[in-house]
């Protein structure tokens, strides 16, 4: 397993125990392990990079707390600036609209998108009692569409009929009419992912988005995605606006860097965690949690 912070910096710190101030040497020292405990926790490296020069100026020239030790004093930065960047609070849905209230879920193949359509629809059918129907818009991965179905009876929530032959927007738009005529207060779109970002994803996803204006867009991303998460959440990012980010599998060992990866890139709120496959395994994210969880 991995050491934690606070160990990796006793050791830094051992010799300077009841110093006045954190001097620019120390700081540097510390932060070659702040690095590395990043890193092991799959943050990206030009995420790394630019949180740690950025802690290392607010770290400079800091008078040590009487009661702590240096090396304390500086997981304490660490972890403050963490959270800071995470989101200092919780962030839940934004639905505030003229219903139907659409959200559309994106993200690569594999990612946990189709199941996290369901366990939202059936946090917002049993917490706060909206009707709610989803639409898959994945015409390329065989099943994709029953896959949702079986999870919409297993939750009891409905799903758009399948029209076999129908495209991703006609498809959207057919949702779209269903939602408004039998009065659903809000409409899941699960749009197609791919094994790897591609233009004719992208383009699939704009033309999704134009015709249905979406309250939130929400990009879901495996926990694990580790150094390639930069690269995802910038594609997205370019493409479409989207409003929040989910995390999936965090129930596994990943340490949860992507979190800080992806709110860094998007700059928007990671919205929920994933954790497990059912489908009652949905959390709303707690930046402080996850911070500690970086940490190690
Ligand atoms: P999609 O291709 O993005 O729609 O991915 P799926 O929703 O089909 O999920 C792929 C696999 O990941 C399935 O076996 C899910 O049960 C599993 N999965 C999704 N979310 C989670 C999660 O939060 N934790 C765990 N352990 N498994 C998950």
């Amino acid at each position: 397993m991995f050491d934690s912070l606070s160990d990796r910096l006793g050791g830094v710190f051992a010799a300077l125990r009841g110093r006045g101030a954190l001097n620019e040497a120390d700081v540097r020292a510390a932060m070659r392990e702040v690095r590395i405990a990043l890193l092991e926790a799959d943050v990206a490296l030009p995420v790394v990079r630019s949180f740690v020069d950025s802690v290392t100026e607010k770290a400079v020239g800091q008078n040590v707390l009487r009661s702590i030790t240096p090396g304390q004093q500086v997981v304490k930065i660490v972890n403050d600036a963490l959270v800071d960047m995470l989101g200092s609070d919780t962030a839940d849905l934004e639905l505030d609209v003229t219903p139907p209230a659409i959200i559309m879920m994106v993200g690569l193949q594999g990612s946990g998108k189709t199941t996290t359509t369901a366990k939202i629809a059936k946090r917002l059918t049993e917490k706060d009692r909206k009707k709610v129907l989803m639409a898959s818009l994945d015409v390329n991965r065989p099943a994709a569409q029953e896959q949702l179905a079986v999870l919409g009876s297993q939750i009891n929530v409905a799903t758009l009929p399948v029209v076999a032959g129908q495209q991703p927007v006609e498809i959207a738009r057919r949702a779209l009419n269903a939602a408004r005529l039998q009065g659903y207060d809000v409409l899941m779109l699960d749009t197609a992912g791919r094994l790897h970002v591609d233009q004719a994803l992208m383009d699939e996803m704009r033309a999704v988005s134009d015709v249905s204006s979406p309250a939130e867009t929400l990009l879901v991303v495996d926990a694990l995605t580790g150094q390639d998460a930069v690269n995802v959440a910038k594609s997205f990012t370019d493409q479409v606006s989207l409003t929040g980010v989910i995390l999936t599998r965090m129930d596994g060992d990943a340490r949860g860097g992507a979190a800080l990866s992806m709110r860094a890139v998007t700059g928007k709120p990671i919205k929920f965690v994933g954790t497990g496959e059912k489908l009652d395994g949905l959390e709303l994210f707690h930046p402080s949690r996850v911070a500690g969880r970086i940490l190690g």
